[in-house]
């Protein structure tokens, strides 16, 4: 049985020329007019009536809006309409930024990574958002521009509450910074979803490490989580657990117990709360592990 889909809302499409242009239109209207990138979360919430946006202005085709540069002093610099599949080849991403292919590779399809953008998973601020806890540890700036030119926002300041973001009326995300990666780190992004590919995380993990003489232990973890509370969060305590060390079996325990208490997941159809948190637990624990194994120096 085919079951009806309601359609979607008319809309008016725009195509703008400028970012002033789109900036002043979202000032001006902003009950109106939404800016999208590749659809994939807008189109949906239009075709399920949570929203119904008069003006849809189309902005992925604003300058730099798909570009990817890398460079070794600079970092890597992603315009916000790039989508995950160009993420995931593009080779200097594959050899500096694994872990960002693995975060990417990770959403849904490879159909809709075709249209799915970075910015896009950013700026719909969903708690299973996949990209957000890789770029949370590897200490992103998102770049927003409005009419008063380009403001920086520390990605774990961005994320307010499920579908709230820090941008302000008349912002749009423009970009997403990243410093060049720490001296011999290595990181995870571990997802667990009802199915191999196609669904959202029921729980994510991503864990990086690398040798830092500053840590009293010799080493600097960071962890972030998705899908386990209101918004995407780093799990600060279990990070510190890891820098004062010393890093064996049960410092690598007593990270993965304080992550499963940094969760506040809800239930709902893909999981328990419960059953969210006992999977943190599991995933962390792998994740450290391995990334342990790879980063140790002389070990
Ligand atoms: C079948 C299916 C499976 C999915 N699976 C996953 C999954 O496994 N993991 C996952 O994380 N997500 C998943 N998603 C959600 C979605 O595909 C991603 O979040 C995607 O990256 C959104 O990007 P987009 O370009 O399509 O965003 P859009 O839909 O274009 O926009 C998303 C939101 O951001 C706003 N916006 C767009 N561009 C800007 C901008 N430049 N500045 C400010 N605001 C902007 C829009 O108004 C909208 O509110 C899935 C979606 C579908 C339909």
């Amino acid at each position: 049985m085919i079951l009806p889909l309601p359609d979607l809302p008319s809309f008016d499409y725009i195509r703008p020329k400028s970012y002033q242009q789109v900036s002043e239109l979202l000032h001006q209207q902003s009950e109106d007019v939404r800016p999208f990138m590749g659809g994939t979360d807008l189109f949906v919430q239009m075709r399920d009536q949570i929203i119904a946006p008069k003006i849809l202005v189309d902005v992925k085709l604003l300058p730099g809006m798909i570009s990817i540069e890398y460079d070794h002093e600079v970092g890597l610099h992603l315009g916000a309409a790039v989508n995950l599949n160009a993420i995931a080849k593009h080779p200097e991403v594959i050899e500096y930024y694994p872990l960002l292919v693995e975060a990417a590779n990770s959403v849904a399809s490879y159909q809709l990574r075709n249209r799915a953008t970075i910015g896009g998973n950013l700026c719909n601020a969903s708690p299973a958002a996949d990209m957000a806890p890789s770029l949370l540890i590897l200490e992103a700036k998102l770049i927003a521009v409005g009419l008063n030119g380009e403001r920086v926002i520390p990605v774990n300041e961005f994320f307010r509450a499920p579908g709230e973001n820090a941008l302000e009326r008349g912002e749009l995300l423009k970009r997403i910074e990243i410093k060049p990666p720490p001296e011999g780190w290595f990181g995870k992004y571990l997802k667990l979803g009802r199915n191999a590919e196609g669904d959202l995380a029921i729980a994510g993990v991503a864990v990086l490490g690398f040798p830092d003489q500053t840590a009293e232990s010799g080493y600097r973890f960071r962890i972030a989580l998705s899908s386990v509370a209101p918004t995407p969060i780093q799990a600060l305590k279990a990070e510190e657990i890891l820098n004062q060390g010393p890093i064996s079996e049960e410092s690598i325990e007593a990270a993965a117990i304080t992550s499963r208490d940094a969760c506040q997941p809800i239930d709902d159809v893909r999981a328990s709360g419960n059953y969210r948190k006992a999977m943190v637990e599991v995933l962390i624990r792998r994740g450290l592990e391995e990334v342990w194994s790879a980063i140790q120096v002389g070990g």
